[in-house]
């Protein structure tokens, strides 16, 4: 790239001209084997080491790996990419694949064709009323990595076997049906590792236990929506997360309908505000506003999950050097004293920072420590 930059400059000058700056190429994300995002959801599947086994009396090889997994299962798209061969009748359920761009593509077969009955039971089908594909994917649609695609099912000729996903990982240079089929299972073992729990983007941090709790707990949905497979543990916790959060922690439903905030109308928490308002633990950023969208202030946190919590001895405590005088001191001395919550500044942990802003993966571990998750 460099080197035709260069000579292409050189002839423009030998020639005179002056040569176009055109912006640079947008970055093409480049498919990587070694990144991509485990296909099956839950955690009750299991990989089997099954590419190159013997299939029709060794006829014909294994060109998968089979992932065992109970039929319903969440499958993910494993990275970006476009939909192709997706299963257009019902006679012909149901799988799909996808085009990852330079020669890489993926391949998800089995998926469920069976329908559930009143009783949650699912009934063996073949009529194509069951389909194992996620809503609205067609050839052409454009797929995040990490999206649902589908459900693991016995579709195709996994009919009456036990219930996986087929996934196969292929790579050409040519044209996608000469793509030749790739042992996923090493890049399977490794994605794993690359998303654990609920969210692919907390895997690095300490806290990420605690939000996988969390959301088991109903009390996080994720920060994507409609895909919430990521929790945005860096982002400041906002006024109005940390509304939506203690709302669901405690199953909160009652509203009072009218807000004396000017600031909350039509906002994505209006409601979780208000139910936090009425049950006597949401208050203000001042007379007239919330401030649904300003991060949570450490003091601000106390409060808040003191009155949510029911935290309300000891009185008589005073732990901190840097809170004097704050509104919130009696809830951030009590919260202290019960150990919910440390000082700033190790190791002397005697100031608070009362001012100071939390992370979303922070406040997952207070959930945790309250008892809520
Ligand atoms: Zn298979």
């Amino acid at each position: 790239m460099r080197r035709s930059i260069i000579l292409a400059t050189l002839f423009s000058l030998i020639l005179g001209l002056a040569i176009p700056v055109s912006a640079a190429p947008a970055e093409q994300p480049q498919f990587d084997p070694d990144e991509m995002v485990f296909p099956v959801g839950g955690d009750e599947y299991r990989i089997t080491d099954s590419f190159g086994d013997c299939r029709d009396g060794c006829a014909r090889s294994h060109e998968g790996v089979d992932i065992m997994a109970p039929k319903g299962t969440p499958v993910y798209a494993v990275a970006d990419g476009t939909a192709t061969w997706v299963s257009a009748a019902p006679d012909d359920c149901c799988r799909l694949g996808i085009d990852h761009g330079n020669g890489w593509y993926t391949r998800y077969l089995h998926l469920n064709d069976d329908v559930v009955d009143k009783n949650g039971v699912y009934k063996e089908n073949t009529d194509g009323r069951g389909w194992g594909i996620a809503e609205g994917i067609v050839d052409g649609t454009e797929l995040k990595a990490g999206q649902l695609i589908g459900w693991v099912g016995d579709s195709g000729n996994a009919a009456e076997t036990v219930t996986h996903l087929h996934f196969e990982l292929r790579r050409t240079e040519g044209d996608e049906w000469d793509a030749v089929a790739i042992d996923a299972y090493p890049y399977l073992l490794r994605a794993e590792g690359n998303w654990i729990g609920q969210f692919f983007d907390d895997d690095d941090s300490v806290h990420q236990a605690n939000i996988d709790k969390i959301f088991a707990a109903g009390i996080t949905v994720g920060c994507n929506p409609p895909l919430n497979n990521e929790f945005c543990p860096r982002d400041s916790i906002t006024r109005g997360q940390m509304a939506a959060f203690i709302a669901r922690a405690l199953g909160l439903t009652e509203m009072s309908g009218e807000t004396r905030f000017d600031d909350l109308s039509g906002h994505q928490f209006e409601q979780a505000v208000d139910k936090i308002v009425t049950a006597g633990i949401g208050f203000g950023c001042d007379a007239d506003s919330y401030c649904p969208n300003r991060p949570l202030q450490r003091d601000e946190m106390a409060e808040l999950l003191a009155r949510a919590f029911d935290y309300t001895s000891p009185s008589d405590v005073d732990v901190f050097a840097d809170d004097n005088g704050n509104q919130f001191e009696r809830s951030i001395n009590i919260l202290a004293a019960n150990g919910i919550t440390v000082g700033c500044n190790p190791p002397a942990f005697d100031n608070y920072c009362p001012s100071e802003t939390l992370t979303r993966a922070q406040m997952a571990t207070f959930f945790v420590r309250v008892g809520a998750a």
